[in-house]
């Protein structure tokens, strides 16, 4: 953490994540249409050898061919260039122990109306188009849980990140994504929520709270097995990672995004399972660019 602190300096940039999201704010500008919108995320997911290194969470790949999450809200900012298509190619958690001011600032790293909730997932989507990466190098997905209900009503969420912590196979698509509407989300311009805080991020966080049980909830926070399983030298390893608190908005334009009938967008064209043996080459080029991506920026 000390070196990056000595590079970069958060207070100077301006754009910076997470931000809190006030629903109620009648000044955002409302999108009803984004033509270009592709949702296809990857048919399996892993997280081996991808364990993050700052806060002993885990980032969990997104393994398949033709991916793509694309989006004409790019050209809010750029209208002079085409509809960016991004690579999706991870996605991990924040659950925050508040341990910066206490309790109640627990769990996600957005806020709604002021309030965290329990969970927050980002899927990273990565711009491999090397002419417009100084505009956007990435489109986050921000997803948040809240846990509540009764152990024995399992949602999509509670099933798939069952299958996850048990080493079975998610299909992210079918299990997990398509069960998201993205007719309905926040846009905004801002940054990585962890070091290096660059800020040629778009984000797009989605403000419906995904409902989840108090059990599915205890895994994120380093449960006995993932202690056991990938414990090395006494280091606590969780699901989740930690969670920065909300940055000053300093102007920036949010976008709220309400279209109707977009639950399942793109889904038709099956995303299949490659192996790194099989594209090495796309394979390194996504490895690279999150390095640079983490480091450099
Ligand atoms: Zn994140």
């Amino acid at each position: 953490m000390k070196e990056f602190t000595a590079l970069y300096n958060p207070s100077d940039m301006k754009r910076q994540s997470p931000i809190n999201i006030n629903t109620h704010d009648k000044s955002f500008p409302t999108v009803t249409q984004d033509e270009a919108l592709t949702t296809k995320f990857a048919s399996k997911v892993s997280y081996k050898n991808v364990r993050r290194p700052n806060d002993h969470a885990f980032d969990y790949e997104l393994v398949g061919k033709d991916m793509e999450f694309k989006t004409s809200l790019s050209q809010w900012w750029f209208p002079e260039i085409d509809p960016i298509s991004f690579t999706p190619a991870q996605f991990h958690f924040h659950k925050g122990r508040g341990a910066a001011k206490g309790e109640n600032d627990n769990g996600s790293e957005h806020t709604v109306n002021g309030h965290h909730l329990d969970l927050e997932m980002h899927i990273v989507n990565l711009n491999l188009n090397k002419d417009t990466q100084d505009k956007f190098i990435a489109a986050v997905i921000g997803i948040v849980f809240q846990a509540g209900h009764e152990d024995n009503e399992e949602t999509f969420a509670d099933k798939s990140f069952k299958k996850l912590f048990h080493d079975e196979p998610v299909n992210f698509n079918e299990d997990f994504f398509q069960h998201m509407n993205m007719g309905e989300r926040y846009v905004y311009r801002g940054s990585l929520t962890t070091p290096p805080y660059s800020e040629p991020l778009l984000w797009n966080f989605m403000p419906e709270v995904i409902s989840i049980s108090q059990k599915t909830l205890s895994y994120f926070g380093g449960n006995e097995r993932v202690r056991k399983e990938f414990n090395d030298k006494g280091g606590q390893i969780q699901f989740g990672g930690a969670n920065r608190m909300p940055k000053a908005i300093n102007g920036r334009q949010i976008i709220k995004v309400d279209i109707d009938d977009q639950t399942t967008a793109a889904f038709e064209n099956e995303v299949t399972y490659f192996t790194q043996e099989q594209d090495e080459s796309l394979y390194t080029q996504k490895l690279d660019l999150l390095k640079t991506y983490l480091t450099q920026m």
